[in-house]
């Protein structure tokens, strides 16, 4: 019982919970999301994340986007001195030695090359002549396509495990890893934020993200851009602990004379794929996601779905060129919901 005795001593308690409630340190000290955004990877990087205080979520963002920047110094074969770089510039010469992380991601690329029957193919990059981000762009002469298409073939990839080398057999080869380098980057983004101690956010690299756990007010909700009518969502989603990836053929395009060029090229042709106007995955690993994205717009809506439903805990959203929406048979399950 409390008598006159213990009074001082419970007014003191109910006074030290009422500091305690009060003070700008308890406040700050309750989660919130907070939200960073660099240009990095040719896009925008947004990063939201929960965390206790400001100190610590720019802390882990910063490490965050530190690793992406070395990832992108490593992969980019727009930079002259990454190790992909080096393999171009070597084609149809030399062997080269490369990081343990640039050999891994190359072998997971041929095997979904295999897996996709030639859709995703790092060597794309060898017939050059597309280029994207300028005024005036236009399709490049069909006669130069078709000489170089023999360069696109991912089985001229040479890899020595022993060595870690990677060699291209062709002169006038190149490869690039722009088909699943920001889903990696993301990968890897989420690790470093895992080990500052956030257990929930959002890493986006320009519609490529993962969401990792729930923020406090519950899931993540994620939005899939209508391929058209921008601004506009396609469908809605509550990742948790997965990635959603998104390759289409509205962010990097032009048009000439009424026709629609993007920059997913089909192996096949050497002509940007046809089939859909956008691939949605949803996966664990967001490597594998962007490069399966990838790999089912350039093999179309029906051999994109089969190759789908082949693989176990992998879902897909698939406009088709006409504008039909399909997904495949575990996606209502994961919580994919289409705006109507
Ligand atoms: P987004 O950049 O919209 O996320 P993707 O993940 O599909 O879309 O990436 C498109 C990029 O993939 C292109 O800019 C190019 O670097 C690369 N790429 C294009 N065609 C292929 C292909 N057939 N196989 C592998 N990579 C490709
Ligand atoms: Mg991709």
């Amino acid at each position: 019982m409390i008598g006159p005795r213990n009074a001082p001593a419970l007014l003191c308690l109910i006074l030290l919970v009422f500091a305690l409630g009060c003070s700008p340190d308890h406040a700050a000290l309750s989660p919130r999301v907070y939200r960073f955004e660099r240009m990095q990877l040719g896009t925008q990087v947004q990063i939201s994340l929960v965390a206790p205080t400001a100190d610590v979520a720019d802390i882990a963002a910063d490490a965050a986007f530190a690793q992406i920047d070395r990832i992108e110094a490593r992969l980019s074969d727009y930079r002259p001195d990454s190790e992909i770089s080096q393999i171009n510039s070597a084609a149809g010469r030399d062997w080269v030695v490369v990081s343990d992380e640039t050999f891994k991601l190359i072998e997971l690329a041929n095997q979904i090359s295999q897996r996709s029957n030639g859709a995703f193919d790092l060597s794309f990059k060898g017939l050059g002549l597309w280029s994207f981000g300028r005024d005036n762009a236009r399709p490049p002469d069909p006669a130069q396509i078709a000489q170089r298409l023999p360069l696109i073939d991912f089985r001229l990839i040479e890899l020595d495990p022993q060595r870690r080398a990677v060699r291209l057999a062709t002169p006038g080869a190149a490869i690039s890893l722009g088909g699943m380098a920001k889903g990696y980057a993301v990968h890897r983004a989420v690790e470093v934020l895992r080990s500052h101690g956030i257990d929930a956010a959002i890493v986006n690299a320009g519609g490529d993200l993962y969401a990792l756990g729930e923020k406090p007010a519950g899931p993540w909700s994620v939005g899939v851009q209508h391929p058209r009518e921008i601004g506009k969502l396609l469908a809605t989603i509550e990742p948790h602990d997965a990635a959603v990836v998104t390759s289409g053929d509205y962010e990097r395009f032009f048009i000439y004379q009424g026709k629609r060029y993007h920059h997913i090229i089909d192996p096949r042709t050497g002509w940007p794929a046809d089939g859909c106007m956008s691939v949605t995955i949803i996966a664990l690993d967001p490597t594998l996601a962007d490069a399966l994205a990838t790999a089912v717009f350039v093999l179309g809506p029906e051999q994109g779905m089969e190759l789908i439903e082949s693989m176990p805990d992998v879902e897909v959203l698939i406009v088709d060129n006409a504008g039909s929406v399909t997904s495949s048979s575990g996606a209502a399950a994961l919580g994919l919901k289409l705006v109507r």
